[in-house]
């Protein structure tokens, strides 16, 4: 008889396939005390297990098809950089001499010290990166113990069609599998935001994590169904149910040929209304998938991940190089450039330092961060201003909550400006200079924002945080945590009102931007730029040109103004 188990969907598609369960067993790490004259050889024996380990990964690296996204390649990069410069090996090699004990040992250490300080961490995109030093570790030990036979090796040859079972995949595993034609993977553990989900959603494969359950339902070659969509596996599906999502497939698979027509289509609504379609991005690599799609411009490039998985800060001219590299990616088309938005939940360095205090989303963070420590806020102005001069540039600020705040940035721009100028340096005298529109009381106040800003780009991730007063990382109020409550959409409405009153253009850059069930009410509510992850733009494109706006402006309209939550509901029914 058919059953369901449930995880988290993070890749959509749907998938018919038998288990494949693959099981990796622990190693076995014990500590042995070394002698003052055997850590030498202990240590090149680290550095030896090391070395053969990036040749292992460089490997997997050669093997990823041309064809695919910059970004895997730059997942198997992240495992490179951490074994070639890392607090992982060097400090793995301290503790050789420090306590005498054998690599394998030293390695665990500095792994469990690692993990702890990951798992203190309430971002759960930090969190899952905690993964790859396990992937990394995992990979030296095995060398140095002769490489220890794991239970179940992934075996390329038994995963064409196979739905793949884990307790948790690296990313090498992802490239693996879709070289080898697996039909989609379920996993015990893990995020939407690790970087296998981020992977599996650029390679286009089905899958779900967090399905906690599934090792003890689910046996070796039994026949399952995998929902990428609803985040639903079914076991031991009958034929109705087989029939069923077989006809869920080839709707689909009509779906997605019909939208690949619209890549290089006009983003236009029934009755003419034109609609702009930018790209977030974090890596520069990521662009190219958004070309591929047709977008505009960047409308969201997320510069903290220059800090991740290091010690120091990028200086200006790290920065500018990055920015360069994006402008010239993207040929002509505007990119948003936002100034970092670390603190809080987003420590990127990694010492915690940023994430002290009671409520840290509410405190040193993003652009607050910044005016207080010149040391990462002057280099990465300077670099935004000269990378001005390569292409349209503009400059966004994240979590500006009041317009002394905003005022004072454009003042430091333009010091940097001229400063520049007397050193003959070439900028971009012109560049837009805009603001996330994400604490409440930004929102209120934008029409103070709009009389000397350029333009405006709403953060829902941030803005429903903070309106409903629920951490958007914890758990425990998730369910809280709706785009479609009144407050919200009264926030975002006179943002666009106080933009367009303004002369301000007003873009969404937040999930919700990119979430297809809620295209039709923001039209109808006034956005006409949306800023969204490369997988989801032709979706986004295909409901902006099946949508006639003045249909949908009136519900809209009323729909926010509505004090009854019943016709509120109602009216948001007719859009959603
Ligand atoms: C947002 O808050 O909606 C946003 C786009 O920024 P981030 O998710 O990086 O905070
Ligand atoms: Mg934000």
């Amino acid at each position: 008889m058919p059953f369901t188990l449930h995880g988290v969907g993070v890749s959509r598609g749907i998938a018919l396939g038998q288990a494949h369960i693959i099981e990796r067993a622990e190693l076995e790490i014990r500590e042995f005390s070394i002698s003052s004259a055997e850590i030498k050889d202990e240590v090149r024996r680290l550095r030896e297990a090391v070395q053969q380990a990036k040749q292992d990964l460089r490997a997997v690296r050669e093997q990823i098809p041309t064809t695919t996204a910059a970004d895997i390649a730059a997942f198997i990069d992240t495992h490179l950089l951490m074994l070639e410069d890392s607090a992982l090996t060097f400090d793995a090699e301290r503790l050789i001499k420090k306590r005498h004990c054998n690599a394998e040992w030293a390695l665990k250490l500095q792994r469990d010290a690692l993990v702890k300080a990951f798992d203190e961490m309430d971002d759960p995109y930090l969190r899952t990166r905690k993964d790859d030093v396990d992937h990394v570790v995992a990979r030296i030990q095995r060398i140095l113990l002769n490489h220890a036979p794991l239970k179940h090796e992934i075996d390329g040859n038994r995963l064409a069609g196979m739905v793949v079972i884990a307790d948790d995949l690296t990313p090498a595993d992802t490239v693996l599998m879709q070289r080898n034609g697996v039909a989609a993977f379920v996993t015990r553990y893990g995020g939407a935001t690790s970087h296998m989900s981020i992977l599996a959603r650029s390679l286009g494969i089905p899958g779900i994590v967090g399905a906690h359950g599934i090792r003890r339902y689910i046996s070796e070659n039994e026949l399952l169904v995998v929902d990428g969509n609803e985040g639903v596996i079914v076991g031991d599906p009958d034929d109705a149910t087989v029939s069923y999502y077989h006809a869920q497939q080839s709707e689909r698979r009509r779906h997605v040929e019909s939208l690949e027509r619209l890549r290089t289509a006009e983003t236009v609504t029934l009755d003419g209304i034109a609609i702009e379609l930018h790209a977030n991005v974090e890596l520069p690599g990521d662009f190219t998938a958004a070309r591929q799609v047709g977008a505009s411009g960047v409308g969201l490039y997320r510069t903290e991940f220059l800090y991740m998985n290091r010690r120091n800060n990028p200086d200006e001219e790290e920065h500018f190089r990055a920015y360069r590299e994006l402008i010239d990616t993207v040929e002509g088309m505007p990119v948003t450039i936002r100034t970092l938005d670390l603190g809080a939940d987003k420590d990127f360095a990694g010492d915690g330092s940023r994430m002290d205090g009671a409520n840290p989303a509410l405190g040193l963070r993003a652009i607050r961060l910044s005016l207080t420590e010149p040391d990462l806020y002057w280099p990465q102005l300077r670099a935004i201003v000269r990378a001005s001069a390569f292409g349209p540039v503009r400059l966004m600020i994240p979590m500006l909550s009041n317009v002394a705040e905003a005022r004072g940035v454009v003042e430091n721009i333009r010091t940097v400006q001229a400063e520049l100028e007397r050193r003959h340096v070439a900028f971009d005298p012109e560049m837009p200079i805009g603001a996330m529109i994400e604490v409440p009381a930004a929102a209120i106040c934008a029409d103070s924002f709009a009389q000397f800003l350029d333009f405006f780009s709403i953060g829902t991730n941030d803005l429903i945080q903070y309106t409903i007063a629920i951490d958007r990382v914890n758990d425990a109020v998730n369910h809280l945590y709706d785009p479609l409550h009144p407050a919200v959409l009264r926030l975002i409405a006179g943002t666009i009102d106080a933009g367009n009153a303004g002369g301000v253009p007003v873009a969404m850059c937040g999930e919700m931007a990119g979430d297809v069930r809620y295209t039709r009410l923001l039209l109808g509510l006034g956005l006409r730029q949306f800023s969204v992850h490369p997988s989801v733009l032709l979706e986004v494109k295909h409901i902006v040109t099946q949508t006639t706006v003045t249909d949908v402006e009136e519900s809209a309209r009323k729909a926010i103004a509505a004090a009854d939550p019943k016709e509120f509901k109602s009216l948001l029914d007719t859009l959603l």
